[in-house]
């Protein structure tokens, strides 16, 4: 089964944090936090339509910039999404800069930001037409988990303790269609641009007695045509399977809460994505820093029972011993203590 997102980590792990998700079968990607960019290429940076922060420290939001200098004078749109202070820093950085020339552009870049308290979704809008000032008046909404809802996946985030708010966060597809290439064979299909517009029709959730026109042109360049329902065609060519989920799970203290929390995001992942600063020996300096340890790590992964976990968001004190770190880890995703 192909899955339909190819996540991945920006850095090494004893640089910033973030993780990078391109979607297979759409030029577009997802970006969990916003450290330093520089490894991904302008190409990559383009595709991406939501960012979501996880929280302001420096290593995570530092981004912001070199996505701004890139967008800028682009007729484009973006969401992002941060912890509680998040409007407020936005319009920080976005006020850090003279944009007396901007209006003057053809194109626009508009920013739609979203903040997560406890309860609720704050969202504001800003405008490169406008000198990126507030469009308009803020709007709440409740939140209750969800961060954002499409047709063939969805986002969710949870608020961890890291003595500020940080947002754990997983994607997850609805569900995953697989083609069987026999059964396309038997009814005498050609592969073609309507498979793609099949599995729309799956993800839209059209109905079961519906019909569905599987049209295409033959070696004689000769219009073809076969109608199906989407309960016939889905029986003889599709098979469904639960979609992938991935989580990512940063900066947060080691707290039977907040691993609770975590836990529960993260459980039934295919791939956890989680730090892992400090190792259990240094237990003390990890707490100090409201960070979580490798043991944590791998407890949370084995919990959760992620089929597969990475670890990364190393502290340099660790460096050229990034080994004991996944040891740890490893034996504690194994044990389950
Ligand atoms: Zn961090
Ligand atoms: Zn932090």
């Amino acid at each position: 089964m192909k899955p339909a997102f190819h996540p991945r980590l920006i850095n090494d792990p004893f640089s910033d944090p973030g993780l990078f998700i391109p979607f297979m079968f759409q030029r577009r990607a997802l970006l969990f936090d916003l450290g330093d960019l520089s490894r991904l290429s302008a190409r990559e940076l383009l595709k991406i339509s939501h960012i979501f922060v996880t929280h302001m420290h420096m290593d995570h939001f530092i981004g912001f910039d070199q996505l701004l200098r890139l967008l800028l004078g682009r007729d484009k749109a973006v969401h992002l999404f941060g912890p509680t202070g998040f409007l407020e820093k936005i319009e920080a950085k976005l006020g850090a800069y003279t944009w007396n020339l901007i209006e003057e552009y053809e194109n626009t870049l508009v920013i739609h930001a979203t903040e997560i308290q406890a309860g609720q979704a704050v969202v504001q809008t800003y405008a490169s037409s406008n000198r990126f000032r507030p469009v308009e008046t803020r709007r709440e909404m409740p939140f209750m988990g969800n961060l954002l809802s499409e047709r063939f996946f969805s986002v969710d985030g949870v608020i961890l303790d890291h003595k500020i708010d940080c947002l754990g966060l997983s994607v997850k597809e609805h569900f995953s269609v697989n083609i069987i290439k026999e059964g396309l064979e038997e009814l005498g299909l050609p592969v073609g641009p309507w498979l793609r517009e099949f599995k729309d029709a799956l993800y839209e959730g059209r109905g079961a007695a519906e019909e569905f026109r599987v049209t295409w042109r033959d070696q004689d360049k000769e219009f073809r045509e076969k109608v199906f329902t989407m309960a016939d065609l889905t029986k003889r060519i599709a098979r469904i399977s639960p979609g992938q989920k991935i989580t990512y799970l940063v900066d947060m203290i080691g707290s039977p809460e907040n691993i609770e929390k975590a836990v529960r995001l993260a459980t039934g992942s295919q791939h956890l994505f989680v730090v892992a600063p400090f190792l259990d020996r240094d237990g003390d300096i990890a707490r100090r820093k409201h960070h979580l340890t490798a043991r944590e790590a791998g407890l949370i992964a084995s919990r959760a029972g992620a089929k597969e976990f990475t670890i990364f968001h190393f502290s340099p004190r660790y460096i050229g011993r990034e080994e004991e770190l996944i040891a740890e880890a490893t034996e504690a995703f194994r044990s389950g203590a």
